[in-house]
């Protein structure tokens, strides 16, 4: 069963940058995974090693120790020590991406049902 810090049961998730060391344990992980795959295949694509941007690290916590559904729409930092009391970290989480389909303003605005 995933837990929380407290050892309660996980009830949500959100996400945050890995730390050097888990960094360093992804690379190592994707370089073997990389080694494999060409020793076994084609000729793969030169890739460039892993950055920090490129996974994340789930974070799990009971309804005490949540983050606000806002704060854990976004990802942070990796030395985030998570919420406080309040539900608000420390960290500055990063900005949210821009919408994969932004609206276009040429055209009309489409209404939902009520409650989707
Ligand atoms: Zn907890
Ligand atoms: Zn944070």
């Amino acid at each position: 069963m995933i837990t929380c810090k407290c050892g309660e049961p996980a009830v949500v998730q959100w996400k945050r940058r890995p730390t050097s060391t888990e960094l360093n344990a992804a690379r190592a992980a994707e370089t073997s995974r990389r080694a494999s795959a060409a020793a076994s295949g084609p000729a793969a694509p030169d890739l460039p090693p892993l950055s920090p941007t490129d996974s994340t690290i789930p974070v799990y916590a009971c309804a005490d120790h949540a983050l606000t559904p806002a704060l854990a729409s976004l990802v942070h930092q990796a030395a985030c020590a998570g919420p406080d009391k309040n539900g608000t970290c420390p960290c500055t989480p990063e900005p949210a991406p821009a919408a994969d389909f932004p609206d276009d303003p040429t055209k009309p605005k489409r209404r939902l049902p009520k409650g989707w």
